[in-house]
């Protein structure tokens, strides 16, 4: 394990205990003996420098300098914190810095070949990636002419996993992986059950790519095509009811298979002069091209919200201005990156695509005083969301004036039917934040709190108990703060429970296992409405939930207008994906 050198360069960063220990355990660093010889101040100071570097790419008499401030005080101050292999990499030889990449499989054995060693550079430089295995031709189809002995896309699947089950990102982590098929494909019914065993599969998420045809037989109850994607031609049917059946039983035991609706997905495509988009990325949260890759960044909503008297309401001036700065961090990150191939560097540079989101929402919600499950938090979702991605857009065109609109735009949906210069395709996404939340100190993405005191697993297996901060608070100013309280929430985790906490509390601070599987779609999808890329976000339902129930609420998910859901029914599966426990 690493220690701390005695004090490095005075530390003036605000974070909390648990922050100082993942950074110090991941991203700051280190010598050759393992001792960190990074601050958290140096470690934003190294990001700073490397990205403002980028300036005089654009203009040889640019302020480097100031830019550095600029960008050193949104992160420093953890108002603005970029994806995690940005925070790892930048300012290193060889840097690689986006999270997430889209890698095509190609129906031919060196095509699936290339997938699994393009998979081993990406989770090696510190990227998730996704896949789309819909091109392959099905299992027992010909090879060569010869009948009965292609291996089909399950195989091959199993086979990419273990491959990248030996491979961590930095030496650190594990890459995400998310392998979608379609439903289309004649090996869907093997798909779907491909993580039946719970030893199977266990660094890939899968989803069902669903089209709208699919959709419209399940709405009328009749067979739909399956489509041998080597010859184009239809092979036989299904039942669309009978497939979204097994879909939902196979979710309801193992949390896979989740839905991507992948036709919604490419109604929103900036560039279709470049093709359709196949897959989301490693977590879900990016729609991208074959070999395109994307790197995020996220506002902490904790810090944008200020009193007004004695109201407390969004600070938008103080969110604008870090848009923009964030904006101009993300799109120098694109140039001072070094890809892991040259494929994903030419797509990559072609439409410039960035990923630009939220996490502390659930901080900002308790600040405002707005329970997660309500209308009004819906509302500030969508308001938020909104002038996040409208001021991107202005950012990105003020950009494009400067340093030209992306390759590709000639063509895009920019050019036309939109007619407006971007710097980039696209501008926001709603990223995990699984790691950079608990750098920033705030709630992970757009979730609910999960637990108000809770028992943390850090690193190496100690334990810290963590009091939610807004609840300490409010408890110790509304006077029913006490070591009992604590120790009962502790052991029984249930706040609703409480008998001296007031019912007001109790509603803002409902936890996630309080909050409706409908309220948790209707955040995501208030906040999809306004998001150009795609929102990461875990469905939580009940234990007792039954297979109809979940039926119910893939479907209130798919008409309320997400573009991807999974559903995770509470302890159905012991074993969680390698992002749960790579984490913290
Ligand atoms: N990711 C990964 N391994 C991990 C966590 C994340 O490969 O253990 C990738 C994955 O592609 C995901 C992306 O990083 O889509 C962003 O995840 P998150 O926002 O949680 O990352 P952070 O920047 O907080 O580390």
């Amino acid at each position: 394990t690493s220690k701390t050198l005695p004090t490095q360069a005075c530390d003036q960063i605000e974070i909390t205990p648990n922050a100082r220990r993942v950074l110090e355990k991941r991203y700051l660093r280190k010598d050759s003996r393992g001792r960190v010889i990074e601050t958290p101040e140096g470690l934003f100071r190294r990001v700073a420098k490397a990205l403002a570097a980028a300036e005089l790419i654009y203009d040889p008499k640019a302020d480097v300098a100031a830019k550095e401030e600029e960008l050193f005080g949104v992160m420093s101050r953890l108002e603005f914190l970029p994806n995690s292999p940005t925070l790892l990499n930048a300012g290193k030889k060889n840097g690689q810095l986006a999270a997430c990449f889209a890698l095509p499989v190609e129906d031919s054995v060196e095509g699936i070949f290339d997938a699994m060693k393009y998979t081993a550079l990406i989770h090696k430089s510190g990227g998730g990636t996704g896949f789309s295995f819909s091109r392959l031709r099905p299992a027992g189809d010909s090879v060569d002419g010869e009948a009965g002995i292609a291996g089909g896309p399950v195989n091959f699947l199993n086979a990419l996993s273990i491959a990248s089950d030996v491979i961590r990102q930095g030496g650190v982590r594990r890459g995400c992986s998310i392998g979608l098929l379609s439903v289309h494909h004649p090996d869907i019914l093997k798909f779907i059950a491909a993580k039946d065993d719970p030893m199977a599969l266990t660094n890939f998420c899968i989803s069902v790519a669903i089209t709208d045809a699919f959709m419209d037989s399940l709405d009328k109850g009749t067979d739909y095509d399956l489509i041998n994607p080597r010859t184009g031609k239809v092979t036989g049917h299904l039942n669309a009811v009978e497939v979204f059946k097994k879909i939902v039983a196979q979710s309801w035991k193992t949390g896979d298979p989740g839905l991507v609706f992948i036709d919604r997905i490419n109604r929103g495509n900036p560039t279709p002069n470049l093709g359709p988009i196949e897959t989301v990325t490693g977590c879900a949260e990016q729609a991208l091209l074959p070999y395109e890759s994307c790197n995020l960044g996220s506002i902490n909503l904790a810090k944008m919200v200020k009193t007004d008297g004695s109201k407390s309401v969004v600070d938008y001036e103080k969110l604008g201005t870090v848009i923009k700065t964030a904006i101009n961090l993300l799109d120098n990150v694109i140039d001072v990156n070094h890809y892991p191939l040259p494929q994903i560097e030419e797509v990559t540079k072609k439409t410039r695509k960035i990923g630009l989101g939220v996490m502390g929402f659930a901080d900002m919600l308790v600040l405002l005083g707005i329970p997660y499950d309500s209308g009004e938090a819906v509302k500030i979702a969508e308001y938020v969301m909104a002038f996040i991605t409208d001021t991107a857009h202005d950012a990105s065109e003020e950009l494009a004036k400067k340093r030209g609109v992306f390759p590709a735009w000639k063509g895009s949906v920019w050019d036309a039917p939109v007619g407006r210069p971007q710097r980039h395709a696209s501008c926001t996404t709603v990223a995990p934040t699984g790691t950079i939340s608990l750098i920033a100190g705030c709630n992970v993405g757009i979730e609910p709190f999960y637990a108000t005191v809770f028992v943390r697993n850090v690193l190496d297996g100690e334990n810290l108990l963590e009091i939610n901060p807004y609840f300490e608070a409010a408890a110790r100013h509304q006077g029913f703060y006490s070591g009992d309280l604590l120790q009962e929430l502790v052991t029984c985790a249930d706040l609703q429970k409480a008998e001296s906490v007031p019912d007001t509390v109790k509603r803002v601070f409902a936890t996630s296992n309080r909050i409706s599987p409908e309220a948790h779609v209707r955040i995501q999808a208030a906040f999809q409405r306004h998001t150009d890329g795609a929102v990461s976000k875990m469905t939580n339902v009940p234990n007792t939930t039954t297979p109809q129930e979940q039926a119910d609420i893939f479907l209130f998910g798919y008409r309320e207008g997400v573009k991807g859901i999974t559903l995770y029914r509470d302890a159905s599966r012991e074993l969680e994906s390698l992002c749960a426990d790579e984490k913290a």
